[in-house]
């Protein structure tokens, strides 16, 4: 029910952070037996997992962190106030985030690779150049997310005092996440509070369309999900948007035909178009997504993201909000977080970035730009 449940494994070597990944799948597979048997109650699908017979592997993403103190929360929230609830659909956050992007878009329209489309995608595209956003980078390597929790042990530049400082206060920690677990908690939080389909949508016809639709006992999240390929049924909140684009002024049309997945609506409502949400034990978690690919560093560090609801301060006194450590909108405070989340602490670091280093990973590994190879070049191991 806490950070404290959640498994956490030590290591000293390369060799031991493979057991414990392995270890850590073990303890997913496990956990997914009970989600797919909550949901196949709930919605009649989901997988039937036999006695003696295992789900198949989910998908893990990494995250490393300079510092196991370090909470799993978005940058946009761990310096900006919480905006109270007060029946707006604009709020605080709304304001602070587009009036980054409209910076941040006039001065870089000219150095995009590839032009983004969308506002979400240009807040994916952000978040990889470190803006502040409600998004939590996350990597589909094991070995970047570790390269990561210890980038000052790998960085070439010796004489730098802030890089000195960064690996005598280095705690590093490796975070996995299962994305499908968490977005089957988001699903399962939607359908167990009606109020969320009541606030995504004023007006009675729509609403009464996705109630309809959304609540009766059909799964609308993954198909039998333990057993498809290694990869099925991740959610990409940006190709979820781009298509409700293209269905253009039809696609209220449809929604209201029970054409398109309730689900995947309500998705884009609260992390889209970012709705306003009051955040307390039963709020909605963050969704994991796959961003598309729009940077050359994106490429290079598999980037993955969760992206967050928009939290309003909720009006429940008892509930302090925030602690500067212990946040509760952090991802490892949320109920049921040892489901999807799992921890390898790296207690030699100096032997552990050695021997990364030693299967080929550098910061160019992270950075794919033409100056840190030419740091790179002059790498002396410290
Ligand atoms: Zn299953």
């Amino acid at each position: 029910m806490s950070v404290s449940s959640i498994i956490s494994l030590n290591v000293t070597s390369m060799a031991e952070y493979m057991d414990a990944i392995e270890l850590a799948q073990e303890h997913f597979r496990s956990e997914m037996c009970s989600i797919c048997e909550e949901l196949r109650e709930l919605t009649g699908g989901g997988c039937i997992h036999s006695p003696n017979g295992q789900p198949t592997d989910s998908p893990v993403w990494f995250r490393g962190h300079e510092k196991a103190s370090y909470m799993l929360l978005p940058s946009a929230y761990r310096s900006e106030e919480i905006p109270p609830k007060d029946g707006w659909k604009f709020n605080g956050t709304h304001l602070n985030e587009t009036t980054r992007d409209q910076a941040f878009r006039a001065r870089t329209y000219h150095l995009m690779e590839k032009m983004p489309e969308t506002s979400l995608e240009w807040e994916e595209v952000r978040q990889h150049f470190r803006s502040k956003t409600k998004a939590l980078d996350w990597s589909e390597s094991a070995y970047h997310a570790l390269a990561f929790a210890m980038e000052s042990l790998l960085d070439p530049d010796q004489k730098s005092i802030e890089v000195l400082k960064r690996r005598q206060s280095l705690s590093p920690l490796v975070w996995l996440l299962n994305p499908r677990a968490l977005n089957v908690q988001v699903y399962l939080q939607m359908r167990n509070n009606t109020c969320y389909i009541r606030m995504a949508e004023p007006e009675r016809k729509l609403r009464f369309a996705l109630r309809q639709s959304f609540l009766q006992k059909r799964n609308f999240i993954l198909p039998g999900m333990c057993h498809q390929p290694y990869s099925a049924g991740l959610l990409s909140l940006s190709v979820l948007n781009a298509q409700r684009m293209e269905y253009g002024s039809s696609y209220r049309q449809r929604l209201l035909n029970r054409e398109l997945n309730p689900f995947y609506h309500l998705l884009l409502r609260y992390y889209a178009d970012a709705l306003p949400i009051e955040f307390g034990p039963a709020a909605l978690p963050p969704m994991a997504t796959l961003a598309p690919y729009h940077s050359r560093r994106i490429i290079a560090q598999r980037g993955v993201l969760s992206i967050y609801p928009n939290y309003a301060a909720p009006n429940t006194p008892d509930l302090k909000l925030p602690e500067k450590l212990r946040d509760p909108r952090a991802l490892e405070h949320f109920n049921g977080a040892e489901k999807f989340l799992a921890r390898i602490h790296i207690i030699d670091p100096e032997r552990v970035s050695h021997q990364l280093r030693m299967t080929g990973i550098n910061k160019t590994s992270l950075y794919p730009e033409a100056e840190i190879f030419a740091q790179d070049v002059e790498f002396v191991p410290p």
